[in-house]
């Protein structure tokens, strides 16, 4: 198992990133000092204070970069303008030998989810601190942490003025949280343009199952988010004067979402699991080898609430099935008190996460005929609209490409054991648009822990998972030029 070329050329690497160790955090620390998030435009500059810092960290490491414009966000009436994408590239495009070298496009995201210290940190979360092997801080994980490892790499072969073993592309994004916002676009012109030539994209943007075994994850789910609105009078009422004289929304609408999904999780929308193919007997035993166990979940969620003791039934609940979760209502009620308000229109947001083969547009239809039929048997005199959100598409790669071998031989090397290979409860919309635009293989190698709580407080990343990550990355790319055209006998 063990790769001569690598071997050779990865003792110095590996030795030098556990010599730079600290170097590496103190970068990471001036990353997660910026608040880039996307989803509050009130930190948009931020945002874009981001897009610079990391753009001015790969020039320093010799990559060609540019800043694109994706334009501009309507927010809230108001238009302003996204943060910019940034593109590079490193390494020899032009001569005879440059070609033959296989070209990675990795993709990453500097935006970050919303914190603040009142949500119940322990710690400024924008201040990376160190809590025994914890590295906690907002984007420690999710993304900045991976990205920064994707640097350090750089930095050993701009320090030591060592040759890439591959060519590299990058293409990272400040909209991620936010629904990658003007990216998609990006990615479709470019295919054949900047992104021309690319031969397997890598992202690092999930995570492991466990805080003990790598993984590789070659499946995502898909998403259709929906707003469901019921209304009926032209403005708040007061219950003490016309309770019990109306037809009130709120009532209506809890009716309907409890027609959505039952306790167990079963989604009960007619037709929503029709595409969903039965479990063979091969992938069970392929969810039975997983490192995983009952006890994972009660850690990760904090409390014994799996919905299943079987960690098949679990795992498959997760990876292979659909699911619909509610979030919340919008224009009810909330907060301390006891008001006793009847409000006039209220909204349920709920998702379903989507696998294999089912298609977003056929689920929004199923769901919108389901809920005006349910509303109809109501005989309520208040209006409903449901309307889709977002969507996007269920994923599933070939993990049997050489681009998913060279990353198993990596963690191999990196960690002394086997990846588990995994398919992932979320979605990242983006490995779909680059998957269908450039038809290459995709790869999701994750850095992080499953119990890193990317988008939750204390959100962390070890570091040894920073660190081991980085060979990890780097190893990878060595994989793929010796295993693939360094040296043909490999
Ligand atoms: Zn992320």
């Amino acid at each position: 198992m063990t790769s001569r070329v690598a071997t050779a050329i990865s003792i110095p690497f590996t030795e030098w990133v556990d010599a730079n160790a600290e170097r590496f955090i103190e970068r990471l620390k001036e990353a997660v000092a910026i608040p880039s998030i996307s989803g509050d435009s009130a930190r948009r500059d931020d945002v874009f204070n981001m897009a610079h810092w990391l753009d001015g960290q790969l020039k320093s490491l010799g990559v060609d970069t540019k800043l694109v414009d994706l334009g501009t966000q309507n927010v809230d009436g108001k238009e302003i303008p996204l943060p910019p994408a940034l593109l590079g590239q490193i390494g020899d495009f032009t001569s005879e030998a440059g070609k033959k070298k296989k070209t990675i496009l990795i993709y990453g995201h500097f935006d970050v989810q919303p914190a603040s210290k009142s949500d119940g940190w322990d710690s400024d979360p924008f201040v990376l601190t160190t809590v025994g092997d914890k590295l906690v801080g907002r984007g420690s994980t999710d993304d900045k942490g991976p990205i920064l490892g994707w640097l350090n790499v750089l930095q050993y072969h701009h320090d030591n003025q060592k040759e890439l073993p591959v060519n590299l592309k990058f293409c990272f994004e400040g909209m991620e949280e936010s629904g990658s916002e003007g990216l998609d676009d990006l990615i479709v012109k470019e295919a054949k343009g900047y992104f021309a030539g690319v031969d397997y994209v890598c992202i690092s943007d999930n995570y492991w199952l466990n805080d003990r075994t790598p993984v590789l994850t070659y499946g995502l789910r898909g998403l259709c988010y929906f707003s469901v609105t019921v209304s009926g009078p032209a403005w708040d009422l007061h219950s003490g004067v016309f309770g019990g004289t109306v037809y009130e929304p709120m009532t209506d609408l809890v009716t309907l979402l409890s027609k959505l999904v039952d306790n167990k999780g079963k989604i009960l929308i007619p037709g929503v699991v029709d595409r969903v193919p039965s479990v063979t007997s091969e992938e069970i035993k392929l969810y039975e080898k997983l490192d995983y166990s009952i006890a994972d979940i009660d850690k990760a969620v904090g409390a014994p609430i799996a919905l299943s003791s079987d960690k098949v039934e679990v795992l498959m609940g997760r990876m292979r099935n659909p699911s619909l979760s509610l979030h919340g209502i919008e224009g009810a009620f909330s907060g301390e008190g006891a008001k006793t308000v009847i409000p006039a229109k209220v909204s349920g947001k709920f998702s379903i996460r989507l696998v294999p083969d089912q298609d977003p547009k056929e689920i929004n239809k199923l769901v919108k005929v389901y809920l005006e039929s349910e509303f109809a048997k109501l005989n309520s005199k208040s209006k409903l609209e449901v309307k889709p959100l977002s969507d996007g598409k269920p994923w599933v790669a070939d993990y049997k490409n050489p681009n998913y071998e060279a990353a198993r031989v990596a963690t191999l090397l990196v960690y002394g054991k086997e990846p588990d290979f995994t398919r992932e409860g979320g979605s990242i919309p983006v490995t779909l648009t680059f998957s269908d635009a450039l038809g290459v293989n995709v790869l999701l190698l994750p850095m992080g822990r499953g119990d890193d709580g990317a988008h939750s407080t204390n959100e962390k990343l070890n570091r040894s998972n920073f660190i081991e990550g980085t060979k990890l990355l780097g190893l990878y790319l060595y994989e793929i030029g010796a295993s693939i055209n360094i040296d043909p006998k490999y």
